[in-house]
């Protein structure tokens, strides 16, 4: 493809997803795809000729919306309530285009010093942004999971040999576990308290119980804004040989609103701190932001350094390939840069408020509904609520509501209240009516 067949594609695309934000409300917000829908649409083995660049494309861009778009759930459209929000913005989708454009691979300073150098400076942005204290260096990883992965084995490199323990509370995220089954570290699950946050108490009996046995506890992952219901785990004052992990995926964007701070306080304790700017804070998947005290640790775990990766600049430079798993990296700094100076610290935070606003409004309706319940108290813009009745009800409730396309919730199950919906506010696009819209489909 040429310059300037690309140019003329490429308008083409961009028109294509400037038209698909503005018809987004037209789909259903759930896909009705069946399993294997596609699978049956698409053929079996890849053409043996290509289309080139001239009317072929004009079949390729026909098959994106009979194909694709049916099997499209619309996490941007404005009835997504499902889970946690996955933001895109003009902005962020501008800076993919051109990270894609520029087609490099930042593994090492010197294979991308400005993609290393930004990402850099933007994550001493958003640590300013959010409240972070200034002793905390940072990178972007691919997701949370990741996040806590690394944060898992940089503990673990400082805590050496032993019979090591983590723990995280019952209600910590899946990933937490799946670190330590990769790691091969044995993680303990720390009771909650009535409000679903962790249980210091319990916490500090389970380290002693396990120093007593003559284990080696070595890792705290306390969670901030737990993903079934926002539940703040506090940020324990711990003996310095645990490393302090704060998952922060969902919650920590709205730490860019000074109201909101008080779900970190203590981080400055914290070996390393966790949020996804792809969640709530307008930055397209993918782009979770990782910080951490204790840089030498990390790199310590991590950094492999064979004949063809040393360059000249090594030590003097940040190689961000030694802060994480893969050695391959993309160069998602730029659309948080493009997401930063769009919006200005001003323009995330009334981004953060507005859902939150809105979620409070939600969360007024369902009290005053005397056929529904709260199930646990809202943090932030997520509402945990429930039909007065049966798990069943409730299931078929979520189940119709889902089905009609015009909105698209999720569940859990919470301790001592059963099955229970969850209604998160934080696509973009979402407005008063579709909320009520939502709310009057549910009560309908
Ligand atoms: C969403 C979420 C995660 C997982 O995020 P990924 O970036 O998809 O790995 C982890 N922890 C919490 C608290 C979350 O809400």
């Amino acid at each position: 493809m040429t310059p300037s067949e690309f140019r003329a594609l490429g308008h083409r695309v961009v028109d294509w997803i400037a038209d698909y934000q503005e018809r987004i409300e037209t789909f259903p917000v759930l896909s009705r795809n069946r399993p294997g829908d596609l699978l049956g649409a698409l053929p079996a083995s890849p053409p043996e000729k290509g289309v080139g660049a001239g009317g072929g494309w004009d079949a390729i861009l026909e098959d994106l919306d009979r194909l694709i778009l049916p099997g499209i759930t619309h996490w941007q459209a404005p009835g997504f309530f499902a889970y946690f929000p996955c933001n895109a913005s003009g902005p962020a989708i501008l800076g993919e285009l051109l990270s894609a454009g520029l087609g490099i691979q930042g593994m090492l300073w010197a294979t991308g010093p400005a993609a290393t150098e930004l990402e850099t400076r933007m994550l001493e942005w958003l640590a300013q942004l959010i409240g972070l204290p200034s002793a905390f260096e940072g990178c972007i990883q691919g997701t949370a999971s990741e996040s806590t992965l690394v944060a898992m084995l940089a503990a673990r490199h400082r805590a050496g040999e032993g019979d090591l323990v983590a723990y995280a509370s019952e209600q910590a995220h899946s990933s937490v576990q799946k670190a330590a089954n990769i790691a091969g570290i044995d993680l303990r699950l720390v009771p909650v308290r009535p409000d679903l946050s962790m249980d210091p108490a319990a916490l500090d009996a389970m380290i002693a119980e396990d120093r007593a046995r003559g284990r080696r506890p070595f890792f705290v992952c306390a969670t901030v804004g737990t993903t079934s219901s926002t539940a703040i785990d506090p940020l324990p004052p711990l003996p310095p040989d645990l490393w302090l992990h704060v998952d922060a995926a969902y919650a920590g964007a709205a730490c860019v609103c000074p109201e909101f701070r008080w779900m970190i306080e203590g981080v400055d304790r914290a070996d390393s701190f966790c949020m996804n700017p792809h969640k709530w804070l307008l930055t397209s998947f993918d782009c979770s932001a990782f910080w951490t005290r204790d840089k030498k640790s990390l790199t310590g775990a991590l950094s492999v350094t064979p004949e063809y990766l040393k360059t000249a600049h090594a030590g003097q430079v940040i190689d961000y390939r030694d802060w994480q798993i893969p050695l391959g990296r993309r160069f998602r700094a730029l659309k948080l840069w493009f997401v930063i100076r769009h919006y200005g610290a001003e323009g995330l935070r009334a981004h953060i408020r507005r859902h939150v606003e809105l979620a409070k409004r939600f969360e007024s309706w369902v009290r005053e509904d005397g056929r529904f319940e709260l199930c646990a108290e809202r943090t932030l813009a997520l509402v945990c609520f429930r039909r007065r009745g049966s798990d069943d009800e409730n299931k078929a409730l979520l189940e119709r509501v889902n089905a009609s396309g015009r909105a698209y919730l999720s569940h859990t199950v919470l301790p001592g209240k059963g099955y229970t919906l969850r209604m998160a506010i934080g696509a973009p696009a979402t407005e008063e009516r579709h909320v009520r819209a939502a709310w009057d489909l549910l009560r309908a």
